[in-house]
């Protein structure tokens, strides 16, 4: 329709102010891309690929355009035939293979420990290379694995498996332990299947689409096998790509049917018999965009937070704002990235929470590696109650 609603709601309008930088013009590229037959600018690309996929456009919009798919079928027609960096086509790699995952968490250990991220930072190679974003968020990560199964405190209701996708296990272990103890405090049984795996969203929104049915298949195998009554997913990020695995089978269907944020089923599922202990923080809530744009249970999170006496949660203003981390967004386009988190990082400043919570770990991961970053931290919610057990 072009009637422009989505343009208030772009956070790249906002940055730039430049019709370019709309979803509207966006979406007249992706036309031209997938109709083909027309050529596109390289400004018309830099203004395309500049977006933050972080789908506010499709709220905003009355002819619920699916700009999430639109972007990615596009992705994947302008990747036909072009070459990757080794840098990305090293992140591919890495997010496929579990071995070389291991070898990089390894290598990061090594890194860290040894004092050489010290050095290194004051060698001004991360410039040279490139890599100042990507050693920002870097880690110490969890070196030892989860157990298969963590039994439930008292009487058992029931079992569910955890998500714990590609990344969460070594470098979210807290928000994953959090996690457990929530879900065994409720009563339920706690199962972590081996065979799982990403699940997938990077490849999907990066063009590299032909890979996503076996992150699908595997992912479906691992849980499918087992006798559960929830997948759980902690990170909206990689819940929102789970929740949009195709649906055209019986597989797909039940898998959706048994797939829950942590929140919900937390909600869903929470005793009379548990109190928690009180807490008088003061908490904002930042809002993630997969959780707000396309899993759109943000409430959840305010509910589950008022099961602890005594807090008080407020949501950080301009939550409808994407915070810049945007999957790999913050690697790719450091400087719009920044300036985003500059204006999360000021709605802090002025709310002065004791602490600021976020569904999604790259967020909390983007928002708290900022040198300018307030000594006030981002953590999961999960984090925060299982606190108060
Ligand atoms: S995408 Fe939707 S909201 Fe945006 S201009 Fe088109 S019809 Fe309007
Ligand atoms: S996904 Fe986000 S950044 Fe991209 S066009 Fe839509 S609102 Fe703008």
């Amino acid at each position: 329709m072009r009637c422009g609603m989505c343009v208030g709601q772009c956070p790249t309008y906002k940055l730039f102010q430049l019709n370019e930088e709309t979803p509207r013009a966006r979406i007249r590229t992706i036309e031209k891309i997938l109709a083909g037959g027309e050529t596109v600018s390289a400004s018309e690309l830099v203004h395309l690929n500049s977006c933050l996929l972080c789908r506010a456009c499709e709220t905003a919009c009355p002819s619920r355009m699916a700009y999430g798919s639109l972007f990615d079928n596009a992705q994947a027609v302008l990747s036909e035939g072009r070459r990757r960096t080794i840098l990305a086509a090293s992140a591919f790699k890495l997010i496929e293979s579990k071995l070389l995952r291991r070898a990089l968490i390894t290598l990061i250990t090594l890194y860290i420990r040894s004092g050489l991220q010290s050095l290194v930072r004051r060698s001004g190679l991360l410039k040279m290379l490139n890599l100042v974003e990507a050693d920002g968020i870097s880690r110490l990560p969890s070196l030892s694995g989860m157990a298969d199964r963590y039994p439930a405190k008292k009487k058992t209701l029931g079992k569910v498996a955890l998500f714990t996708g590609c990344l969460t296990e070594p470098f979210d272990r807290e928000t994953l332990n959090a996690a457990t103890d929530l879900l065994n405090a409720i009563g339920y049984d706690v199962l972590i299947p081996k065979g799982q795996t990403c699940c997938g969203a990077i490849h999907q929104h990066n063009g590299k689409q032909q890979s996503v049915p076996d992150f699908i298949r595997r992912n479906r195998e691992a849980f499918a096998a087992l006798d559960i009554d929830a997948v759980v997913f902690i990170a909206t990020g990689c819940g929102a790509m789970l929740d949009e695995y195709p649906q055209d089978d019986e597989p797909g269907v039940e898998f959706h049917e048994r797939l829950f944020d942590v929140d919900d089923f937390l909600l869903q599922h929470w005793p009379d018999r548990l109190r928690l202990k009180s807490c008088y923080l003061k908490v904002a809530v930042h809002e993630p965009c997969s959780q707000r744009n396309v899993l759109k249970n943000q409430k959840s999170v305010y509910a589950l937070l008022q099961k602890i006496p005594g807090i008080d949660v407020q949501p950080l203003s301009g939550s409808d704002v994407c915070c810049g981390a945007g999957g790999a967004y913050m690697l790719t386009h450091p400087e719009n990235a920044a300036r985003l988190r500059d204006m999360k990082l000021q709605a802090i400043a002025s709310a002065a929470p004791d602490v600021v919570v976020s569904a999604n770990f790259g967020c909390a991961l983007y928002l708290n590696s900022a040198e300018s970053s307030p000594t006030v931290k981002v953590i999961h919610p999960l984090k925060l109650l299982a606190d108060c057990l």
